[in-house]
C-alpha cells in the first residue's frame, strides 16, 4: 500500500455564530489518502493556517518540503519509520512545537490506516482492553461561583459525570477568587464529586505553591498547568511542597519534554494529547514511561469526536484513569463525524471497537465548513 496524498483540511467556523478565540474554533483535520482506496484522518488542534503549509509544501523545488511531499509514495503501515522521517527531515526548523502538532495529526491518520488494514481497532493494535473510563467535564471559566454551581449542577444532571475541571480565568488567579469558587462547589456537591482546576500556566513558582496550599482543604484531585512550562525546576518545587496531584503537559512535545517533565519537573499526571505531543506512535513511549516512573496519563483532549477518538483509545492503552470531555459550542465538536461518541450513562467512555480510529468525516459538515479562499488552492 502506498500513500497518494496527504491533505490538511481547514475547517472555519462563522463568527456569527458566535465562536470567540476562548473556545474551540476553527479546525484542521488531515486525511491520508492511499492506492488501496483505504485512507485515515487526524487532527490538531492548529492554528489551522499554520500548520497546513507545514504538511503541503508551498514552496516546490527548494530545500524545504511540507510532510505531503516526503510521505506520497511511503507504506502508510509504518507508522514508526514515518514518524521518524517527518522528525528527522523537520528537525533543523522543527524538532519541539507546531511542527509536532502536524505530525500528529498525519501520525494519527496513519494509526487509522493501519487499524483500518488490519480490521482491528486503534485501542486493540496498542494492547489496551478498550474497557470504558470515566470521563470528566471539561467546563469553561465563569464569573460567579453561582454560574460555575449551575454550570456543574447542569453536566452532572445531564450526563451523570462524577469529576469536573474548571478553566480558570488566569486574571483572577492571583486574589482568593477560585479558592473561593472551589471551595463553594465543594460545599454544594459534597465529597461525591472529584474536581480538578487548570491555572493556564499563570503562577510562578512560590506564587504556586502558596495558592495550593490554600486549594487543598477542599479536596482537589489535580491541580493543572500550575506553571510555564519551561519552569521544570518550579513543578518539581510545585510536587514537593503539595499533597494534591500536579498535572502538566498540554504544552509539552515529543517524549524527549516529556522526559525531563516526568524525571526533573517529578509530575504526577502527564497531561500529553496524541494530537499535540507527537501523535500515538510518540505518546505511547511516553505513556510507558509514565507507567515505569508510577504517574498517571490523562490526557488534554480538546476539538471534534476525531480528536477525542484519538485520545481515547490512546487512554485505553495508557491505563488512564480519566479521559478529558470538552464541554465545547462548537457545531463542529460532535458533528463533523458520522460516528458521534456517547458518554455511557454513568458519566464514561467506551471506545468504540470499529476498525481503526472508528470515526470518518461526514462530508456535508466538511463542505458546510470547508475554508475555500482565497487561498482556494489549499
Ligand atoms: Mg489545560
Amino acid at each position: 500500500m502506498k500513500i497518494t496524498k496527504v491533505e490538511p483540511i481547514i475547517l472555519k467556523v462563522p463568527a456569527s455564530m458566535g465562536m470567540d478565540e476562548t473556545i474551540m474554533s476553527d479546525d484542521v483535520v488531515v486525511r491520508v489518502e492511499t492506492d488501496e482506496g483505504l485512507s485515515g484522518i487526524g487532527e490538531t488542534a492548529g492554528p489551522p493556517f499554520s500548520v497546513m503549509p507545514l504538511i503541503r509544501s508551498v514552496h516546490q523545488g527548494t530545500w524545504y518540503k511540507g510532510f505531503e511531499d516526503i510521505l506520497v509514495g511511503e507504506d502508510p503501515l509504518d507508522v514508526e519509520r514515518l514518524w521518524e522521517k517527518m522528525y528527522r527531515y523537520s528537525l533543523h526548523y522543527g524538532s519541539r512545537g507546531l511542527i509536532v502538532w502536524a505530525m500528529s495529526a498525519i501520525d494519527i491518520a496513519l494509526w487509522d490506516i493501519l487499524g483500518k488494514a488490519q480490521k482491528q481497532p486503534v485501542f486493540k493494535l496498542l494492547g489496551g482492553g478498550g474497557k470504558p473510563i470515566p470521563a470528566y467535564a471539561s467546563l469553561p471559566s465563569y464569573a460567579t461561583s453561582e454560574e460555575l454551581i449551575a454550570a456543574c449542577e447542569e453536566v452532572v444532571k445531564k450526563y451523570n459525570f462524577t469529576a469536573i475541571k474548571f478553566h480558570t480565568d488566569p486574571a483572577r488567579l492571583h486574589d482568593d477568587t477560585w479558592v473561593r469558587f472551589t471551595k463553594a462547589v465543594r460545599e454544594h456537591f459534597g465529597s461525591g464529586l472529584t474536581l480538578m482546576l487548570d491555572a493556564h500556566n499563570e503562577f510562578g513558582t512560590e506564587e504556586a505553591i502558596k495558592f495550593a496550599k490554600a486549594l487543598e482543604p477542599y479536596g482537589v484531585y489535580f491541580f493543572e498547568a500550575a506553571l510555564l512550562p519551561d519552569n521544570i525546576e518550579g513543578y518539581a518545587k510545585l510536587s514537593e511542597s503539595t499533597e494534591m496531584l500536579v498535572a502538566a503537559g498540554e504544552e509539552f512535545t515529543t517524549r524527549f519534554m516529556y522526559r525531563d517533565l516526568i524525571e526533573r519537573g517529578n509530575i504526577d499526571v502527564v497531561q500529553l494529547d496524541v494530537t499535540l505531543g507527537g501523535g500515538i506512535t510518540d505518546g505511547i513511549k511516553v505513556a510507558r514511561l509514565a507507567k515505569e516512573r508510577g504517574r498517571l496519563l490523562v490526557p488534554h483532549s480538546w476539538n471534534t469526536d476525531i480528536s477525542f477518538a484519538a485520545n481515547l483509545h490512546f487512554a485505553s492503552a495508557a491505563g488512564s484513569p480519566f479521559v478529558e470531555w470538552p464541554i465545547s459550542k462548537s457545531p463542529l465538536r460532535n458533528a463533523l463525524t458520522r460516528e458521534r461518541i456517547p458518554l455511557d450513562p454513568n458519566g464514561s467512555v467506551t471506545p468504540t471497537t470499529s476498525p481503526g480510529l472508528g470515526v470518518t468525516l461526514d462530508e456535508s459538515i466538511v463542505e458546510t465548513y470547508r475554508f475555500k479562499g482565497p487561498l482556494g488552492h489549499y
